[in-house]
Formats: structure tokens, C-alpha cells, sequence
């Protein structure tokens, strides 16, 4: 990661799968089927894995639900599916982990939300009760506040302390205080009840790009557990990927964040996945991992009378994004492939000489023909109706004779 200084934070093992320390920063999504609905929950777990969804969690808020989780991660399992499985719990989460050993055992983490589990109201057995079930079972824990479930008596005391100052503190600025004493309290607790600090992630999800960045910075300066990053409620497309985005780049670049979740809000009917092609193309547009081959492709302007140029960028990105599952375990790097699609001569050989290989289209009034480069080099000109084609020919000639892994005499 060029340039970034990560955070120091200590690595939780959730069920394989490392966050915090220098492990690479994990993507991870959450379903939206009724987990009670085995079939439904198992399909949506591996698409979200099928698309890079390296955690998915699920909710589990009834006794069914609960009794569903064993059967969920074992069909999971039987087809090869292996995406650790979170556990979301609210309320009565003491309750089901007591009640369902083997949901308990099946999950690979469970989520206690500090603001509904009973700490800091007139007692906290509940919050207690869970602590004891992850350290029975061998769990780690997220410990994720969300300034929409807020431990009330922790504000209150807070508020109240702040009116008593000479000189007191914005509203806001005692609420940011109070979500961040919330993870850390919370967090001192659970050690104190028999959880390891390895076993230990916060997050502290507030809908604000402002205040989310500015409760994270607080949070990492305090604390050396790993941080899941998310804005909640992100909202509906494209306000919900630009808020996320604009939140998480800069916490990333900062070196803030061990695991990242995009929240949108999915339309009716829509497709789950976008969450996680969302948090890997923030890693990959930041440099910091790498997912899948990256189409550059200009905006296009009046010297394309067409949009033959656009709709060849996307058939590109998608070919290269489908390829990717068989790609990535026959050409090692391939990822790190950078292929522009460009509209004209203006930019298009230039561009497509700083990527790995790329096409500049005729514009308005140019010949009609697209030369190809590789390696910064001219490599060919194409021309004619079969020129993508022809593009993808010369894309899985370069991804092979640059990806394959060398063969051992
Ligand atoms: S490369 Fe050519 S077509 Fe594309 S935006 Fe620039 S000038 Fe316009």
C-alpha cells in the first residue's frame, strides 16, 4: 500500500479468516434473506462469496432463525462454500446463544450491539451472558455500536456531565464521545468477562461521511482493535456508493480499517452483490488489494458519434469480470491487469500505452481503424466489424502468455 501507514491493530481469527494486524483488509457483506428460509439464506450467502464476500453475516433474531444457522453453514459447507458465517444478534441474542449450542458453534462470530443487549442500563448479564458463550465456544466478537441504537444511559450521563462543564461541548461532539466510549467500554468489558483483545473487533457506524471519519480517527487513536469500517444506512444507489465511498477513502488512506462493509440499500429486486463489488473496487481504485482486471475508458465527448466505444468498454469489463473465477486460479496477478478502451486519438494511444494493453477507437472523422497497444508498444490495428471481437482474442493471448504460471523442467 503506497504511501499508507496502517493503523496498528491486533489480528482476530474469524473462522480463518484474519482481520487487523498486516492481514489484508477483508470485505465482507450481510444477507438480506429471512434466515429462518434456509434455501433462500444459503443462495444469497454464496452469491455474496461467489462475488468476493470474504465474511457474511447473517441476522439471527428468532428461535428459528437461530435453530436455521447449523443447517445454513453445514449445506454451505457440503458445496464447498467456506465464507466464515456471522451471527447479527439484537436484543435477544443471550437468549438464542444459550439456548441453540450448535448456532453458537456454527457461527464464526457473533455481533453484539452494545446499545440493545442491556450494558450500561441496570445491569449487563446479558451483554455478559454473550461474552461467556464466545469465550465457551472459541468466538470472536464485534462489538458494533450504531448511533441509531445508542446505549441511552451512557448519553445521558454523558449529556449531563457535558452541561456541568464551564465551557461545554457541542451536542454532536458528546454524541460522537459517547458512540466511542460506547465500543471502548464495551470492548473493556468483554475482556474483563474472559474474551481475549484477539478476539475483539469494533465499529461504530453513524450515517455521516463527517462523522463517521471523525469517530473512526478517534477510535483508531484510543484503541489497538481491529476497526470494520461501514457507513450505515448508506442509502439507495448512487447516493449510497458515493457516501461509502467518500467515508471509507479517506479512513483507508489514513490506514483506518481492518474490514469493510458497504450498506446500501438495495433496489427492489435488485442484486446483493453490489455491496462487495462496491468494497473491492474502493480497495483496488485506493491500490490497496487488487480484485479483478480494471477497464480505463474515457468519458467520451462530441468527437464520438457513437456509443459503440461505451458499450465495448463494458462488454470488456464484464468479460474480464466473469473470467476472474476461473482467471484467478490459472493466472496468479492477473488482477493486477490494467486494459484501457479508449474513443479516440486524442487521448486513446496514450492512455492505452500506460495500460497493459489497450485499444484507441476512431473518433468523428478519423480512419477507421483501432490500433492496439501492449506493453506501451504497438501491437496490432484492427478493423472492421469483428474488432471486440478480435480485442478479447488478443486479451486472453496476453493474459496468457503473461499470467501462466512458468513450467518446471
Ligand atoms: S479520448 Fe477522444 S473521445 Fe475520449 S473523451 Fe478524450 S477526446 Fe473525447
Amino acid at each position: 500500500m503506497p504511501g499508507i501507514v496502517r493503523h496498528q491493530t491486533v489480528a482476530v481469527d474469524v473462522g480463518g479468516m484474519k482481520v487487523g494486524g498486516d492481514h489484508p483488509i477483508v470485505v465482507q457483506s450481510m444477507t438480506n434473506t429471512d434466515t429462518e428460509d434456509i434455501a433462500s439464506t444459503v443462495n444469497q450467502v454464496q452469491e455474496l462469496w461467489r462475488a468476493g464476500s470474504e465474511i457474511v453475516r447473517i441476522t439471527v433474531n428468532t428461535e428459528k432463525a437461530a435453530a436455521a444457522v447449523p443447517r445454513i453453514v453445514d449445506t454451505l459447507r457440503a458445496f464447498g462454500c467456506d465464507v466464515p458465517v456471522v451471527g447479527d444478534f439484537h436484543y435477544n441474542g443471550h437468549l438464542l446463544l444459550r439456548k441453540y449450542p450448535a448456532c453458537a458453534r456454527a457461527l464464526a462470530k457473533y455481533r453484539i450491539n452494545p446499545g440493545n443487549v442491556n450494558i450500561g442500563k441496570k445491569h449487563d448479564d446479558n451483554f455478559r451472558t454473550m461474552i461467556e458463550a464466545a469465550v465457551e465456544y472459541g468466538k470472536p466478537v464485534r462489538i458494533g455500536v450504531n448511533w441509531g441504537s445508542l446505549d441511552s444511559q451512557l448519553l445521558t450521563e454523558l449529556m449531563d456531565e457535558n452541561a456541568r462543564r464551564p465551557e461545554p461541548k457541542t451536542a454532536n461532539e458528546v454524541m460522537h464521545e459517547a458512540i466511542v466510549l460506547s465500543c471502548l467500554r464495551s470492548a473493556e468489558a468483554a475482556e474483563r468477562y474472559g474474551l481475549r483483545r484477539d478476539q475483539i473487533i469494533l465499529s461504530a457506524k453513524v450515517s455521516g461521511v463527517q462523522d463517521l471519519i471523525s469517530i473512526y480517527r478517534d477510535l483508531a487513536a484510543r484503541s489497538t482493535y481491529p476497526l470494520h469500517l461501514g457507513l450505515t444506512e448508506a442509502g439507495l444507489g448512487m447516493k449510497g456508493i458515493v457516501a461509502t465511498t467518500a467515508a471509507l477513502s479517506v479512513l483507508l488512506q489514513e490506514g483506518i480499517g481492518d474490514t469493510i462493509r458497504c450498506s446500501l440499500t438495495p433496489a427492489p429486486g435488485g442484486d446483493r452483490t453490489e455491496e462487495v463489488k462496491v468494497c473491492q473496487q474502493i480497495l483496488q481504485s485506493l491500490g490497496i488489494r487488487s480484485f479483478t482486471p480494471q477497464v480505463t475508458a474515457c468519458p467520451g465527448c462530441g468527437r464520438t458519434t457513437s456509443t459503440f466505444f461505451q458499450e465495448m468498454a463494458a462488454d470488456i469489463q464484464t468479460y474480464l469480470r466473469e473470467q476472474m473465477p476461473v482467471w484467478k486460479a490459472q493466472y496468479p496477478g492477473v488482477e493486477e491487469l490494467k486494459v484501457a478502451v479508449m474513443g479516440c486519438i486524442v487521448n486513446g494511444p496514450g492512455e492505452s500505452k500506460h495500460s497493459h494493453i489497450g485499444i484507441s477507437l476512431p473518433g468523428t472523422f478519423e480512419e477507421p481503424v483501432a490500433p492496439v497497444y501492449a506493453d506501451g508498444k504497438l501491437l496490432k490495428t484492427l478493423r472492421g466489424e469483428g474488432i471486440v471481437k478480435e480485442f478479447i482474442e488478443i486479451l486472453n493471448d496476453y493474459v496468457e502468455s503473461h499470467y501462466a504460471p512458468a513450467v518446471r523442467a
